[in-house]
């Protein structure tokens, strides 16, 4: 397949919101019962009615959407690099997937006896594994099976620390927002947040968006990847006497047809998984020790990107030209069967391009995590979490420069991009 082709089974799908108008459907806003925030005028009987004005205006080098897995290590990075930093989050807490879903195992950090992807994602992982009195894998040893060197972290421990570490960098952070509306300005963005019972106004030069399934640049009306049919989703829970909190190996139900992209569609799949963990409980006549609050979602949206990176490209190896970061995983497709994992072949390491991370046309305006331009079965690897973190650092360097320099992450000097990524600590792959 060439590098530009989409696979059989992808489609394209445009954003069902205007691309004039640049905003989501008009059922995201509403009303605010008492304790109306400042933009909510009272009416004449008390009521509080609704305006479209904002009670908070950020000025902001970069914004960043989405806290989950990516989101995290971008607003670090971006932040560390100088840029005024606000991350966005529709959810309670930072980490995603990582502390919301439970998939608590970060990988693959390595590849054949060595390390391959540090920086700001290792070092919050290790640090959370320190400070859990844990134990991190020996990366020397190659091991039987790929998921032995994923690094077991505490769940809560983690979430905690990424709040740390986004203080000590100054990054803002807005739980409970998603933008509303985007409108472009000279400079860049303005992005209209909405929460409950309040509002945002956040002007930026630059968004990263960490969404897991590119929502805002669907928001743009650019075209994304969908398969027909996705990967189940997994809702992760302990049934049993004895469990330890932030330890314990969690046991997983798939969620079939789990969707990440909508609240509609992640209420399904919560109330899915939660039906059928009620139907183990009765079944398994066990105690219910712990359950995660949100299904783990694997697949929804990836964006058609600069460079769309092939199932061939990351089996081989492929050293992109304008590679970022290494990855590494098995090609991991997971059906209403199971998964099968394939292996890659020894002394492969796959790599990511920059352009992987930029939808194809767009300005000021970049993607990390799972929703990278990829076909499905490159995909399958590529979304692991230690990957989404190295990408999540190596696009808040660009659009940290880009925002410096005025321009847009593309046209950042590629050097200037693995320079600053190497001075943060990330392995940047060698160009051959
Ligand atoms: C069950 C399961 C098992 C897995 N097993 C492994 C494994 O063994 N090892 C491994 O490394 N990886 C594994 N993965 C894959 C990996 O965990 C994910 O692909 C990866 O974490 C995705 O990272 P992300 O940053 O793209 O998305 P997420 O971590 O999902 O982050 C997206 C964030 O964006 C927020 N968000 C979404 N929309 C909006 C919006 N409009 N506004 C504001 N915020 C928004 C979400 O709340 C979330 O916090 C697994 C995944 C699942 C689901």
């Amino acid at each position: 397949m060439g590098n530009d082709h989409c696979g059989r089974r992808q489609f394209l799908q445009r954003s069902a919101v205007s691309v004039a108008g640049m905003s989501l459907a008009a059922n995201s806003t509403s009303g605010v019962a008492s304790g109306a925030p400042s933009g909510n005028a009272a009416s004449p009987d008390g009521q509080p009615q609704h305006t479209d004005a904002p009670d908070v205006t950020d000025k902001v080098d970069v914004l960043v959407v989405g806290g989950g897995t990516a989101g995290t290590i971008a607003a670090i990075q971006a932040a560390r690099a100088g840029a005024q930093t606000l991350i966005v989050e529709r959810n309670s807490q930072l980490g995603g997937t990582t502390t919301t879903a439970g998939v608590a195992f970060p990988g693959l950090f390595d590849a054949w006896g060595k390390q391959i992807i540090a920086g700001i994602g290792w070092e919050l992982v290790s640090e959370s594994v320190e400070l859990d009195r844990g134990k991190l894998p020996d990366f020397s040893k190659v091991p039987r099976r790929h998921w032995q060197n994923q690094v077991r972290v505490n769940q809560f421990l983690y979430a905690i620390l990424a709040e740390d570490k986004c203080a000590e960098a100054g990054v803002r952070i807005a739980y409970y927002e998603f933008p509303r509306k985007l409108t472009r300005t000279a400079e860049g963005w303005q992005v209209d947040c909405v929460g409950f019972g309040t509002q945002r106004r956040v002007l930026c030069k630059q968004i990263v968006d960490c969404t897991g399934g590119a929502s805002v640049v669907a928001m743009l009306g650019l075209p994304r990847l969908r398969e027909e049919q996705t990967q189940p989703g997994s809702i992760r829970f302990m049934l049993g006497s004895a469990n330890s909190p932030g330890r314990g190996a969690l046991q997983s139900l798939y969620v079939h047809g789990a969707d990440s992209s909508t609240s509609r569609s992640v209420t399904a799949a919560n109330l899915e998984g939660r039906r059928s963990v009620l139907a183990k409980v009765r079944h398994r006549k066990r105690r219910l020790m712990h359950l995660q609050p949100e299904t783990g979602f694997r697949e929804s949206y990836r964006i058609l990107g600069e460079t769309l990176i092939t199932v061939g490209d990351y089996t081989s190896g492929r050293k992109f030209d304008d590679a970022v970061c290494n990855a590494f995983y098995p090609v991991d497709l997971h059906t209403k069967r199971g998964v099968k994992p394939k292996p890659l072949a020894e002394g492969v390491v796959p790599t990511i391009p920059l352009r992987a991370l930029i939808p194809k046309n767009s300005r000021n305006i970049i993607v990390a995590g799972r929703c990278l331009s990829s076909d499905r079965l490159a995909n399958s690897g590529l979304r692991v979490q230690a990957s989404c973190m190295a990408m999540g650092q190596a696009a808040a360097v660009a659009a940290a420069l880009a925002a410096r320099r005025g321009t847009t992450p593309l046209k950042v000097p590629l050097d200037e991009i693995h320079g600053l990524l190497r001075e943060h600590g990330a392995i940047v792959p060698k160009s051959t």
